[in-house]
């Protein structure tokens, strides 16, 4: 049985002074429209990810590109950092880190990540989701909006919660156990009553391997002092759930040779991603 730890989030002036300092740390670094750092990156309608989701499977936490270098590609996504320690949010071109201690961090610009999904959010489509929607339905809600579900989708909603179940995977040393392993020892958060943004993606199911079929969803709370990975959720009003087509895909591999040159990538990991992202890990 995995071994689960259960916070419930309480106020703690002390992240919130954290949270303050290091967002006006990295407050420079990138936004979403791509400022600063040298006007590169990709174009809107882009998803960009850093390594692919079966790397990370196979136990490869060694974070290759910064979080300032992300940030060209997008000010928008989620992902985890430097030896699987925790869940990143990006929000408004900042960089949030929920360790499984239950508190946020904002990493600074040199702080490396293994994997990450990022886009620069230009809604393009908003759907109105009603009180008491559930996670599941609020999955099936969009994906009958989408219409097709063929194509890479962002999706973001700012709203007030009833229910907000996140987790966490703590850091891990090396030798890295994979993933599978590494997610038993995740926190899980219960929130209740808690406004924030869902931060996330919906990709085709062609993606297997690379990043993953269907939603994939971080919570930040309003006030910057809770989130994770989104486990459950079921919202307490009615909310607009924004929508951004991506028809464009790109992928930065590790520069370093030796990077991915130890993992068996050849293995079907469908299984092990499906129990790792809906109860277990990232
Ligand atoms: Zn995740």
């Amino acid at each position: 049985m995995p071994t689960m730890k259960t916070y419930t989030i309480a106020s703690c002036a002390a992240w919130w002074c954290a949270a303050l300092i290091g967002a006006a740390t990295l407050g420079g670094c990138a936004g979403d429209g791509g400022l600063a750092i040298g006007g590169a990156g990709a174009p809107h309608d882009t998803l960009t990810q850093v390594s692919t989701i079966d790397a990370l499977l196979a136990g490869q936490y060694d974070g290759h590109i910064s979080c300032g270098e992300m940030l060209r590609h997008g000010g928008f996504g989620l992902g985890t950092f430097d030896a699987l320690d925790g869940e990143m949010v990006v929000l408004g071109g900042h960089v949030y880190q929920v360790r499984s201690d239950g508190h946020v961090y904002t990493p600074g610009p040199d702080t490396p990540t293994p994997f990450a999904t990022v886009c620069r959010f230009r809604a393009d489509d908003r759907l109105v989701v009603e009180a008491g929607t559930t996670w599941e339905a609020l999955q099936q809600q969009i994906d009958a909006r989408l219409g097709n579900v063929n194509y890479f989708y962002a999706v973001k909603l700012t709203g007030r919660f009833k229910v907000m179940k996140t987790r966490a995977v703590p850091a891990q040393a090396k030798p890295y156990p994979e993933l599978a392993d590494a997610a038993k020892g995740q926190s899980v958060f219960d929130m209740t009553e808690v406004s924030g943004t869902l931060v996330g993606f919906r990709c085709p199911p062609y993606v297997t391997g690379m990043n993953v079929p269907g939603y994939h969803v971080h919570f930040l709370t309003d006030d910057r002092r809770a989130g994770g990975h989104v486990l459950d959720l079921e919202l307490a009003n009615t909310a607009v759930c924004e929508i951004d087509r991506l028809d464009r895909y790109e992928v930065l591999l590790p520069s370093d040779p030796e990077a991915l040159r130890q993992l068996d990538l050849s293995k079907d990991r469908g299984k092990e991603l499906n129990d790792v992202e809906r109860g277990g890990g990232k």
